[in-house]
């Protein structure tokens, strides 16, 4: 179930331009208000629940009503970032807090390379190839072939 802004933690990241969760959704959900400087998800039907927004707010103002598989119905769950873990707060709905540590890759911020490194781009844009972008290498098939 979507993520939502809870508006009394929100401080409209100060008033910047971009807010942190306008830049993080992948799906340009998050809205700031700028007469209330609150941020708010304008369209829930569209969120698929990644939790980015919440993962970068840095006043953990966003929550998920978090599915059955994962939380209980009726619980919140807030997460909030560290440089090298993330911890899970999550609330049941009987009052009960439990929190989750978990360690988050060590690749630096801005580091990752999209392909993995395989490939030299040169398949991209030739949408006829039977090959994806960044095969044969990546499919190591010289090693399978032995
Ligand atoms: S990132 Fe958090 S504090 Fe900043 S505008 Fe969004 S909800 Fe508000
Ligand atoms: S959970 Fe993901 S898709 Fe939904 S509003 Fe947040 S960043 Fe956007």
């Amino acid at each position: 179930m979507p993520a939502f802004v809870m508006t009394e933690k929100c401080d409209g990241c100060k008033g910047q331009d971009k807010t942190a969760c306008m830049y993080i959704c992948p799906n340009d959900l998050m809205v700031l208000d700028k007469e209330r400087m609150k941020a708010y998800q304008r369209d829930p039907q569209l969120c698929w629940e990644c939790l980015c927004c919440g993962k970068i707010c840095p006043q953990q103002a966003i929550d998920v009503r978090g599915y059955a598989d994962f939380v209980p119905m009726g619980s919140s769950c807030i997460p909030l970032r560290g440089s090298e873990d993330i911890m899970w707060t999550i609330k049941f709905r009987d009052g009960e807090v439990k929190r989750f540590k978990f360690p988050i890759r060590t690749t630096p911020e801005g580091g990752a390379v999209p392909d993995g490194g395989f490939g030299d781009g040169s398949k991209a844009n030739d949408i006829n190839d039977q090959y994806l972008r960044t095969e044969p290498e990546s499919a190591a098939m010289d090693f399978f072939a032995k």
